[in-house]
């Protein structure tokens, strides 16, 4: 049984332009110890999708559906009182993108990152700050770190407290929200280490969102490609980078910049849609360089393409068409 399932998840939200389709019929699994990457381009739902999880919805939400099971219970059923009590930071934690910059100036970080446990979970101050002073030194900083100021320490620095907040409660799961944008190439593998290390050493299971397919390659064991709020191919990892085949993963790959190559990287022509009014058919289809008669009028089915492999592209029904008359 899977550690997470997500099925048919959906955010929406109103807007003066119209309904901004955020998540559409969001589905995946997750299995204990395991790191799913979200990859998709900026727009894409990726941050929602991390919001619809854990149920931090802003006003504006016109709609939000689906099932999420969390080690056989349904949490999505939960009334929110019950979720932000029982779920929210003790199951599901949550590194914010830009978390370096998401620290209050005026309080020391240790409390900060001790906060959850002083109020969800009325732990005494000296054993959370003995808790938060063991994680900080887990993730690399040394635990005078606690009685510090924001100002003090470096943008590496912080991410990890960012990093050891997310644990503090000792979450089944942590999802990272591009856990390494705006930091420095340097500090970013550090971070990535770091991350990996945890998920050897703890057996943690993460989702992993992030804009750069290559960097999901460092650290995730499944990939979902999510383009205009819906996920368009799912797979191992070892499947989407082997042998990808949706033409948006196909061209998300062929723009990564490779050092010892002689081809230029590959440019996705156009924009991700507008979320209010998506394309008609395929959402890729003014895009998609391969598109063909059905592709503007006929949303295409998820195909299973491979074991435990899927892609939501007609191009994928016509080759099963051809080899079902082999
Ligand atoms: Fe391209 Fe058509 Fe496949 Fe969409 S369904 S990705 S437009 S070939």
């Amino acid at each position: 049984m899977p550690m997470l399932e997500v099925r048919d998840l959906k955010l929406q939200y109103s807007s003066a332009r119209g309904v901004v389709k955020a998540v559409d019929n969001v589905s995946f699994d997750i299995e204990k110890g395991e790191v799913l990457g979200i990859v998709g381009e900026s727009g894409s739902g990726k941050t929602s999708l991390s919001l619809a999880l854990m149920r931090v919805l802003p006003k504006n939400v016109h709609a939000y559906e689906g099932q999420v099971t969390l080690d056989g219970k349904e949490i999505s059923s939960l009334p929110d009182e019950a979720f932000r009590k029982q779920v929210r930071w003790r199951q599901i934690s949550m590194v914010f993108q830009g978390a370096q910059n998401s620290l209050n100036p005026v309080l020391k970080v240790g409390f900060q990152a001790a906060e959850p446990m002083l109020v969800r979970s009325k732990t005494d101050r000296r054993e959370a700050r003995k808790r938060v002073e063991d994680l900080f030194e887990l993730v690399g900083l040394p635990r005078e770190i606690y009685d510090r100021y924001p100002h003090e320490l470096s943008g590496g620095m912080k991410q990890r407290v960012g990093v050891a907040s997310a644990l503090v409660l000792d979450p089944k799961l942590i999802i990272l929200d591009e856990p390494t944008s705006a930091l420095d190439v340097s500090i970013q593998a550090q971070i990535m280490n770091l991350l990996k290390r945890l998920k050897r050493e703890l057996g943690l299971s993460m989702i992993f969102i992030t804009h750069d397919i290559a960097l999901s390659s460092d650290i995730c064991d499944h990939l979902a490609v999510l383009y205009a709020g819906e996920v368009v191919e799912k797979g191992s990892a070892e499947q989407i980078f082997g042998n990808p085949k949706h033409p948006y993963t196909q061209l998300l790959l062929a723009s990564v910049p490779r050092l010892k190559s002689d081809t230029d990287p590959k440019y996705i022509p156009g924009a991700p849609p507008d979320l209010t009014s998506p394309p008609p058919g395929c959402r890729f289809h003014p895009r998609c360089p391969y598109r063909f008669e059905p592709c503007d009028h006929k949303v295409p089915p998820q195909v299973k393409v491979d074991e435990g492999q899927t892609a939501k592209c007609w191009l994928n029904v016509e080759s099963e068409k051809v080899k079902a008359k082999k």
